[in-house]
């Protein structure tokens, strides 16, 4: 359900409707609009009477969400939510790149690309430090150590961190350290984690599950906003299909229909979408033009010697070679890609 105030509403009357669906049992979620307040009322609403709520003063009229999904879905939240991260605006009109590599692996290893993504333009900077690896003996993240050498990159480099968390327990310690939470794709339904996340006031990257469908991720998303976290961002990593020359198979149509679904700012990851580096370029120019707000890109200094996800990792070079590409693309669908100026060659006399 969703309560919609009248522009003029005062807070005393937003406040009073807020109390009232609190009585009754409810979850009240208010949502300040540039025009107007509307307030969602989500969990037991058997209680709810519409009736007497469209009595109250300040109240426009009631209307019902048909999606499952309340929070997430455009029915109750018409503008793009914009998660402000000091400079950045993620789902605004500016493109967000995060880049960076699958895994910290080391000090130097993690400096060398934080300087190369920075100099490229990237915003955001993301490195693993606790890896959900298929195999037990593969490398498994530095940990807290990893986290440390991450917020270190921060205060030299001026980049924000995203890094994995992968339990319930960790969520403290991750958010100490981290401006943006990363749920992975395999943890997108493991809902311990997201209650957890759901209760910090820290912007989550909300991985898309590779088996997972376009309503499963938004409901998902569900429990962080339910949690009283609104500031979510979906991502479309890929999803397991027969195609065997890929290690995904990119589901792009998941840009422009999440969009329409939701408010959410929708990121997209082809590195992992197509685990080979020579097919991220492509990719990654098809989901800004398709309407994604943002992109996941890794980045390793030396592929060939990364410790997870070589094959989809950008060399350096090639990356700033994309992101000159990508301003291009974004111009060409009214969004666009600020990069910073090339340092001057010097000045011939
Ligand atoms: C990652 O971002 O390195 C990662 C493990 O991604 P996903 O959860 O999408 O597989
Ligand atoms: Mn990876």
């Amino acid at each position: 359900m969703i309560i919609v105030m009248k522009p003029d509403s005062t807070a005393a009357e937003i406040g009073a409707v807020i109390a009232r669906v609190q009585e009754i049992g409810a979850s009240p979620h208010p949502i300040y609009g540039a025009e107007r307040t509307v307030v969602a009322v989500v969990g037991e609403t058997r209680k709810f009477d519409p009736v007497s709520f469209r009595q109250m003063p300040g109240v426009e009229r009631i209307t019902f969400i048909s999606a499952p999904f309340k929070l997430a879905s455009r029915e109750s939240h018409p503008d793009d939510t914009i998660i402000p991260l000091n400079g950045v605006r993620i789902g605004s009109r500016e493109i967000v790149v995060i880049a960076g590599p699958c895994s910290v692996e080391s000090r130097s290893q993690l400096l060398e690309t934080a300087h190369a993504v920075k100099e490229a333009g990237a915003h955001i900077l993301r490195g693993g430090a606790f890896k959900p690896r298929s195999s037990p003996y593969s490398f498994q993240g530095l940990g807290l150590k990893g986290l440390e050498i991450l917020a270190e990159a921060r205060e030299i480099y001026g980049l924000h961190i995203v890094t994995e968390v992968m339990n319930p327990q960790a969520v403290p310690m991750v958010a100490e350290y981290a401006d943006i939470l990363q749920i992975g794709a395999r943890n997108m339904q493991n809902y311990g984690l997201l209650h957890a996340v759901g209760r910090v006031q820290r912007p989550v990257l909300l991985k898309r599950g590779m088996m997972s469908s376009m309503e499963e991720l938004l409901m998902s998303a569900e429990y962080i906003l339910a949690g009283g976290n609104y500031k979510v961002m979906l991502c479309e990593r890929g999803i397991r299909s027969f195609e065997k020359y890929t290690r995904n198979t990119f589901d792009l149509n998941a840009v422009p229909v999440l969009k329409q679904l939701s408010h959410l700012p929708v990121i997209a990851d082809p590195s992992h979408a197509t685990g080979r580096w020579d097919a991220v370029p492509a990719m990654a120019r098809a989901a800004i033009a398709a309407g994604a707000d943002g992109l996941m890109i890794e980045v390793h200094p030396h592929p060939s010697q990364a410790l997870s996800d070589g094959p989809q990792s950008l060399k350096p070079e090639v990356f700033a070679d994309l992101m000159q590409q990508l301003k291009r693309v974004a111009e060409a669908v009214d969004r666009t890609l600020t990069l910073p100026k090339p340092e001057p060659q010097g000045v011939v006399a």
